[in-house]
C-alpha cells in the first residue's frame, strides 16, 4: 500500500459518514439500504484484498476495524510471548510463516516484535504454531499499553479524539431534548421539511467540541510545560487518553441497550424463525425496551462505574505520558501541564454522566 495511504484518514471519514448514515439518515431503519452498505463495504474489502497486501483494509480503511483496534490498546488480556529472547533468537518464525497444521498470522505479525495490540485478532494461530510454546494470551492493566505508546501520528491522534466525540454525539442523538435542538438550529438557518443540514451541523458540533476542547486544554498543558514540548507532541500523546473515556461511555451506554434488549436475544433463540410471532408496533416494541432487567438506580450506578473508571485510566495514561514527553523535568512542572488535562477529563465525564442520566428515546 502506497505510504501516503498508510494511515486511518480513510477509516476515520466511512466512520463519520456511517454515523451520519445512521443516526441522521435513518438507514438501519431501512433492510434494503442496510444490505446495500454490507455489500458495499464487502466488495470495497475484497478491491483492497485483490490491490493491496497485509489487510490493508483492516488496517487503514475499516471504521469497525479501527474502532475495535484501538480499543484492543486497552485490553486486559493480549496475546504476547512467554520469553522475549526466545523470540529474538527464532529463526523460523512459525507464528509468521504458519506450521504443517497451523496457518499463518492473518495479520501478518511476528510475536516479539509488535508492542500494539491494534492489529492482532487474538485468534490463537500463533499460540498453536509457535515450535517453543512461548506464546500466551497474558493478563496486563488496562492502561499497560497506551501509558507506554508513543506519539501517534495526526490521523490516529484525531481517530481517537473524534471516537470520543462521535460516541457521546450517538448518545446525544437519543435523548428527549435533541429533537428540541433540532428544531432550534433549523429554525434559525432557515431549514424546512427534513432537517438535512441541521442534523449535518449538530453533528459536526458535538463530536467537535470535546475536540476543541481538549485543543484548548493542550494549549495550557503547553504553557503549564513552559513551551519545553511543541504543541504537536502534547496534542499527540495525551490523545491517547480519550480512548478510555470513549471506552467507558461506550460501555455504559450500550450496557443500558442490552439491559433493555438482551431479552429480546433469549426469544430468538427460543423461536430463531419467530413462528407464530406477528411484529410489534412502535409503540409495542418501546413499551418492551421500556422494561429494564434492573432497577434504574443500579443500571445508573453501574454506567458511574464505568466512567469512574474511564476517567481513572485517562488520568493514569496522562501521568506516563507526561513522564515521557518531558522526563527531565520536575514534578511541579508536569503537575502544571497535567491540570488543563484534568480539567478536560472531568468536564467529558462530567458531560457523559449527564447524558447517561438523562431517558433514553429509542429508535426503531
Ligand atoms: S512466537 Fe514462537 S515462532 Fe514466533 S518468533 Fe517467537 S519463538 Fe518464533
Ligand atoms: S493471535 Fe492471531 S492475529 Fe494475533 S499475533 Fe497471533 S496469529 Fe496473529
Amino acid at each position: 500500500m502506497p505510504r501516503y495511504l498508510q494511515n486511518v484518514w480513510i477509516a476515520l471519514l466511512m466512520f463519520m459518514g456511517l454515523a451520519w448514515l445512521e443516526l441522521g439518515m435513518g438507514v438501519t431503519g431501512s433492510p434494503v439500504i442496510t444490505a446495500a452498505l454490507a455489500v458495499f463495504m464487502l466488495v470495497l474489502s475484497v478491491v483492497f484484498l485483490l490491490v493491496f497486501e497485509r489487510k490493508a483494509f483492516c488496517r487503514y480503511a475499516c471504521p469497525v476495524g479501527r474502532t475495535l483496534g484501538f480499543y484492543s490498546r486497552l485490553s486486559p488480556i493480549a496475546v504476547r510471548p512467554q520469553l522475549q529472547s526466545t523470540c529474538d533468537s527464532c529463526k523460523t518464525m512459525e507464528c509468521y510463516h504458519g506450521s504443517q497444521l497451523i496457518e499463518p498470522c492473518p495479520s501478518k505479525l511476528v510475536v516479539g516484535r509488535f508492542s500494539e495490540n491494534t492489529n492482532c485478532l487474538s485468534c490463537g494461530n500463533c499460540v498453536l504454531s509457535c515450535p517453543s510454546k512461548n506464546v500466551s494470551w497474558q493478563l496486563r492493566t488496562m492502561d499497560n499499553e497506551a501509558k507506554k505508546a508513543g506519539t501517534p501520528g495526526w490521523d490516529a491522534a484525531w481517530f481517537m479524539l473524534l471516537l470520543l466525540g462521535i460516541t457521546s454525539f450517538h448518545g446525544v442523538t437519543m435523548i428527549p431534548q435533541w429533537g428540541e435542538w433540532l428544531q432550534q438550529t433549523a429554525a434559525a438557518i432557515g431549514e424546512t421539511g427534513q432537517y438535512y443540514f441541521s442534523f449535518v451541523a449538530g453533528m459536526l458540533a458535538s463530536s467537535a467540541l470535546p475536540v476543541l476542547v481538549y485543543g484548548i486544554a493542550i494549549a495550557a498543558a503547553n504553557v503549564g510545560g513552559q513551551g519545553l514540548t511543541s504543541y504537536r507532541k502534547l496534542f499527540g500523546g495525551f490523545a491517547f487518553t480519550a480512548l478510555p473515556l470513549a471506552f467507558a461511555y461506550h460501555l455504559a451506554h450500550n450496557m443500558d441497550h442490552l439491559l433493555r434488549e438482551g431479552g429480546d436475544v433469549l426469544r430468538l433463540l427460543i423461536n430463531p424463525f419467530g413462528i407464530g410471532i406477528k411484529p410489534l408496533t412502535s409503540v409495542e416494541r418501546h413499551d418492551l425496551m421500556m422494561q429494564v432487567v434492573a432497577p434504574e438506580s443500579v443500571v445508573f450506578t453501574l454506567q458511574a462505574g464505568f466512567m469512574v473508571l474511564g476517567f481513572w485510566l485517562a488520568v493514569q495514561i496522562a501521568r506516563y505520558q507526561a513522564r515521557r514527553l518531558m522526563p527531565g523535568d520536575g514534578i511541579a512542572i508536569r503537575l502544571k501541564m497535567m491540570l488543563p488535562l484534568l480539567a478536560f477529563f472531568a468536564a467529558i465525564t462530567a458531560g457523559n454522566l449527564w447524558l447517561l442520566a438523562q431517558d433514553m428515546e429509542m429508535r426503531f
